[in-house]
């Protein structure tokens, strides 16, 4: 019998919970992926995220060609696509992994629905991208977590399940079957330009499972020891880098886990197990989010806070735009956001510090900057985006209202040479330190060079956000 497994985000052969179950069942197993117009023609994609993608999507159809099967492709919405190409090849069944994104699970109960009319098997219940499902982890009143440290302390007090190899060899289609295939929409996989998305800079990750599990291999060998005190340093290479990869389950979640295990079992110091486990929270930041979005959907369409609900935003038009282009006067914003714009990938520390800016600076809409990180960010991902800039914001879950970050002493503390900023603001690069990480570049300096003055005032901006904050409150 022969058994369709479609892949979403999960593009890899090896430790896939589904793609597992479905070997398991069937010998003649063939993977599907559908290139979703609606997703597709959404004005929140990234060119970057879906070069990244495209070339995921080519490593797995080696992947596929080595295990003796293929990976078909269609570009047609999901809800007809899936259905016909599993009627018109007369399989059995469909499996895939669950997601918690609100949009897929829609979409996923009406190709149910379809599947159903047309009596065809389907099996989605497996939770490959998470360590532990969202109905594993709740308070003791049985409600889902809405603070993140004692979402922590129960997460990683469960036993997590380690990696389970898919059985290596497929059965696939015979030539008339993929003739049949290609009548019923498979086609070949197209690049990131014929979609209509062109990015010819460098990746931050390559492509594929290998080049993730080299990165996985290197970074729990040496930076994971050093983890707790160089991650906040953005000049320093000490993160790992995976995020694109984990956004589309490149690379597995238990064998990330195991590495950290391992990397655990050869710790010779508690400075090195100290940084390993904050991974490994960073790890569970990640499920707190995707947990977040599950249990509570309407998330991913503004505040989760009543008093941020109608809060009045300047939203100022040219303030947002030189925020884009970094060309705010703050250095360290600048460099940030032209990281982000050159490279499609941002330091979470870097993140952090323009959401403060957009939000409690320019007091402008974070779902303006939400959508921007989208339209750039390699591992752009719906859960941990909303989950960082609603935090940022103070408007979601666990929130420190009045955390401002000021652009210049976080400079002082995590760039103090002003590396990061002359790596990325070239116009820069022979300002004095001392001024450079304070922002106080002199008028006739900045002229000189050509970089723009503040365009607000960090103090008053401060004062006039908790201001308005204060009376929002009153008004709840
Ligand atoms: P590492 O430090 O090596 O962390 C390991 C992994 O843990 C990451 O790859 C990621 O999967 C996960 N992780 C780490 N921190 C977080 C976090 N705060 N929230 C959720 N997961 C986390 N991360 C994304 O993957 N996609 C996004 O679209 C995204 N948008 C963000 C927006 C804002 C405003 C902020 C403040 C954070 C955002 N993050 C996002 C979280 C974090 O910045 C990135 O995951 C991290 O910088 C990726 O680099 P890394 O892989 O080297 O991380």
């Amino acid at each position: 019998d022969l058994i369709l497994f479609w892949h979403r985000r999960d593009l890899r052969i090896s430790d896939n919970t589904g793609l597992a179950a479905a070997r398991e069942r069937s010998a003649k197993l063939v993977g599907v992926f559908c290139l979703d117009p609606d997703i597709l023609q959404r004005d929140d994609i990234a060119p970057a995220r879906v070069t990244y993608m495209i070339g995921c999507l080519q490593a797995l159809q080696k992947q596929y060609s080595q295990a003796g099967s293929q990976l078909l492709i269609l570009h047609n919405n999901p809800v007809i696509g899936i259905p016909v190409l599993a009627e018109a090849l007369k399989a059995k069944a469909v499996f895939w992994n669950w997601d918690v994104e609100p949009y897929s699970q829609t979409r996923d109960m009406a190709v149910i629905d379809s599947l159903k009319a047309k009596g065809i098997e389907f099996l989605h219940q497996n939770w490959d991208q998470l360590l532990h499902s969202p109905a594993e982890i709740f308070s003791g009143s049985k409600t889902p977590y809405t603070v993140y440290t004692p979402f922590w302390k129960n997460w990683i007090t469960k036993p997590k399940a380690t990696p389970r190899e898919t059985l290596p060899t497929f059965a696939g289609l015979t030539e008339q079957e993929q003739e049949i295939a290609q009548q019923a929409g498979a086609i070949k996989l197209p690049s990131a330009q014929d979609l209509g998305f062109s990015w010819d800079g460098e990746l931050i990750i390559s492509p594929g499972e290998s080049a993730a599990q080299k990165r996985l291999e290197i970074f729990t060998k040496s930076a994971i020891n050093v983890y707790q005190e160089q991650r906040n340093f953005p000049a320093v290479d000490g993160t790992s880098q995976l995020s694109a990869a984990l956004k589309f389950g490149v690379i597995s979640i238990r064998k990330v886990w195991q590495a950290t295990i391992e990397a655990l079992d050869n710790s010779r110091s508690e400075e090195v197990t100290a940084s390993i486990r904050t991974w490994q929270q960073e790890l569970a930041w990640r499920e707190f989010y995707q947990h977040a979005m599950y249990h509570f959907p309407t998330l991913s369409e503004g505040a989760y806070r009543d008093s941020f609900k109608n809060f009045p935003w300047r939203n100022n038009e040219a303030h947002f735009q030189a925020w884009c282009e970094g060309k705010t006067g703050y250095p360290i914003v600048d460099a940030a956001m032209r990281q982000l714009n050159e490279s499609c990938w941002m330091h979470n520390r870097c993140r952090m510090i323009v959401a403060s800016f957009l939000t409690k600076d320019l007091i402008i809409n974070p779902q303006w900057g939400e959508k921007y990180f989208m339209q750039k960010l390699i591992d752009g991902d719906l859960s941990a985006n909303n989950g960082g800039w609603q935090w940022s914001a103070s408007s979601g879950m666990d929130p420190k209202p009045l955390r401002i970050f000021n652009p210049a002493s976080q400079s002082q503390k995590f760039d103090a040479e002003g590396e990061y900023i002359r790596q990325w603001v070239s116009e820069l690069r022979s300002v004095d330190s001392q001024y450079l990480v304070s922002g106080n570049i002199l008028p006739l300096e900045r002229r000189a060079v050509g970089y723009p003055a503040p365009i607000v005032d960090h103090k008053k901006q401060q004062a006039l956000f908790k201001e308005i904050y204060q009376q929002q409150k009153v008004g709840v």
